[in-house]
């Protein structure tokens, strides 16, 4: 669909509100998360297929001084899909903005976007499942054809241009690749999946930001860390930290396994990661609905949780424990998830129950 702009005017205020849609900058995005961010390829752990790949087409890119194919990223949060647009960013030599699907309210944010792009620039756009229909319909030209199509005027007046752009790469990134609309998936070029991370691989994680943070930790305490971190670097780095003020409290500053064991008792985080939602859940679906299967809206009521929260923040983590299932018709929890939450259980007729 065409973007129908009433006049000069509002394309002029349409392009001040830039500075509100680019409200996040790679380094500015969370300060504290900014010095942790890798910068380049090399630097970037794990994702080990992903970055094989990535390597090529930047290559390759670059040998044809074209822009990247548009990339859709997706995964869970906190698994590094804003870190790796910007190492692209990085490994390309050109620019980033980033921005996100609900800050892009109408046509034109998108058009004000895109036209202030520079030659091979990337605009990043998060949980990108989240933008309207009328802006994503401006997308398609854009992302295919490099142009943007404007109706000027209106009724029998009315008249449309099209504008070329600049050539640019797109990053998507979502939580939900289910909810992407057909359309605009089939528009990227490269549409991966970010895994989460292997214990060691994030022992690695914690160990390189122990460094820039500048504190000191022995192998096992960064492993320690590493176990409990739910596969997730942004919870690995947001636990160094908070280990790292109990050892300067409590400890001699230095994170020995013990230290980052009882600052992690502390925060009600148990030995395989699980915190106290995480258990909730468990105990949720154990006690209240014999095991599962449970609908998801159900249990989020019973627990108080949003349901896209446990979709996205607690499931996967409690799938890959094997401890959660879904099933066409709920979420059951299994005979490892009973062993864990050390609650004693029966086989009755093949389905799992509580022993009384
Ligand atoms: P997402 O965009 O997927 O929610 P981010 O890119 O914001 O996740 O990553 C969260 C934090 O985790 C970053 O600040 C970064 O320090 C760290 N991180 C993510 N992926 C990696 C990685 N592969 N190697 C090292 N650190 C990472």
């Amino acid at each position: 669909m065409p973007i129908d702009f009433d006049d000069r005017e509002e394309f002029a205020e349409q392009e001040q509100e830039e500075e509100r849609l680019l409200a996040r900058t790679l380094t500015s995005a969370d300060d504290s998360e900014g010095s942790l961010r890798p910068r380049f390829l090399r630097e970037y752990v794990g994702q080990e297929k992903l970055k094989d790949n990535l390597t090529i087409w930047i290559e390759a890119a670059k040998l044809r001084r074209e822009p990247l194919d548009h990339v859709l990223l997706y995964g869970p949060p906190g698994l590094g899909k804003t870190t790796l647009a910007g190492v692209i960013a990085n490994e390309m030599g050109v620019n980033i903005r980033i921005t996100s699907g609900p800050a892009i309210e109408k046509a034109g944010d998108l058009a004000a976007l895109l036209t202030n792009l520079d030659d091979m620039d990337i605009l990043f756009v998060d949980e990108i499942h989240r933008l309207n229909r009328a802006v994503e319909e401006v997308l398609y030209p854009a992302m295919e054809d490099c142009a943007l199509d404007i109706i000027l005027g209106k009724g029998p007046a009315a008249r449309s241009i099209r504008v070329d752009l600049r050539k640019f790469t797109l990053i998507g990134a979502t939580t939900r690749a289910g909810q992407i609309t057909a359309p605009l998936r089939d528009r990227f070029g490269m549409v991966t999946r970010l895994d989460l991370y292997t214990p060691e691989e994030l022992t690695r994680i914690v160990t390189r930001s122990a460094g820039i943070l500048n504190v000191e930790i022995q192998p096992d305490g960064a492993a320690e860390i590493a176990a409990r971190s739910r596969g997730t670097p942004r919870i690995a780095n947001r636990i160094l930290k908070r280990v790292r003020d109990y050892a300067q409290v409590r400890a001699d500053g230095i994170i020995t396994r013990a230290v980052a064991d009882e600052a992690l008792r502390r925060l009600d985080v148990d030995h395989i990661g699980l915190d106290a939602v995480d258990r909730r859940m468990l105990e949720a679906i154990i006690r209240n609905f014999g095991g599962g299967p449970v609908g998801l809206d159900t249990l989020a009521a019973n627990i108080g949780e949003e349901a896209i929260t446990i979709e996205d923040v607690y499931e996967p983590y409690l799938m890959q424990l094997g401890f959660l299932a879904r099933t066409p018709r709920g979420r059951c929890v299994t005979e490892r998830a009973y062993r864990h939450m050390d609650i004693p259980l029966s086989i009755d007729n093949g389905q799992l129950t509580m022993d009384n």
